[in-house]
């Protein structure tokens, strides 16, 4: 079988599952770039546990985790089935330190992008939680873990932002980024491209852009277990590539 990609989206607001934008376009296209995976494994910023989890059940419902939206939005379903399979592979790969929790499912890191990109959901999909309690190099560590999943058909889907303070969201800035926050996405595109991963774990690099680019690693820890379950010689495609509402980044990867 051939080795399935790995991809990262910038997911940005809900919104996106049903609003025609320049963002939920791209997303469209890459149905059709990316062969049809077995299961898909998401790793979504609003899964944010004590500890990993992960999601075994053959049903997953859609979890409606966003508030203050039009109705509209919370009638969107993903009925997409599950993979428990795959989610025992994954707890096996990963070994001690994650327990199988069915009280989730599909959140809307998960199902606001793959209704975009697969809207048949007919593919499995099962999540893996955030540790909020993993530094960057153990987000990196268990993407290295989860590698050999991609041999088996599976699409290795992390779903956050690589810029995210929503404390300094600017709605007059629709489709703009502060300078702060394209420098920080910048420094992550470049160091990802150059394949140095260790830039990207040790992110504060960066300099004064990593002190506000995000308060907390919800949204950038999919980002790091995406990057380590990849190569450094990997083609890597470059997608929405700017930034939103100020301090969001929309740019999304896709590796292999
Ligand atoms: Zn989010």
């Amino acid at each position: 079988m051939k080795l399935m990609p790995v991809l990262f989206i910038g997911h940005g607001s809900p919104m996106n599952a049903i609003e025609n934008n320049r963002f939920s376009a791209e997303w469209e296209k890459l149905g059709e770039r990316i062969s049809h995976p077995e299961a898909i494994l998401s790793i979504s910023a609003h899964w944010y546990t004590s500890g990993l989890r992960v999601c075994d059940d053959s049903d997953p419902k859609t979890v409606y985790d966003m508030y203050g939206f039009p109705d509209e939005l919370y009638e969107v379903r993903y009925d997409a089935p599950g993979a428990p399979q795959f989610a025992g592979m994954t707890r096996e790969l990963i070994g001690e330190g994650v327990r199988i929790d069915n009280s989730w499912g599909l959140d809307h890191g998960t199902w606001s992008v793959l209704c975009r990109i697969y809207p048949q959901a007919d593919i499995p999909v099962f999540q893996l939680s955030i540790d909020n309690r993993a530094t960057p190099r153990e987000h990196y560590e268990t993407g290295r873990k989860l590698r050999s999943l991609r041999d088996k058909g599976v699409l290795i889907f992390g779903s956050g932002n690589i810029v995210h303070n929503l404390g300094r969201v600017n709605w007059a800035m629709e489709e703009e980024g502060y300078p702060w926050a394209l420098e920080f996405d910048n420094y992550i595109k470049e160091n990802v491209l150059g394949g140095n991963h260790e830039n990207v774990i040790d992110y504060h690099r960066a300099g004064d852009s990593a002190k506000i680019a995000f308060t907390y690693l919800d949204h950038f820890a999919p980002f790091l277990c995406a990057l380590g379950a990849t190569e450094t010689d990997e083609k890597i495609s470059v997608f929405n590539d700017s930034c939103a509402l100020g301090s969001i980044s929309m740019t999304g990867y896709l590796f292999g």
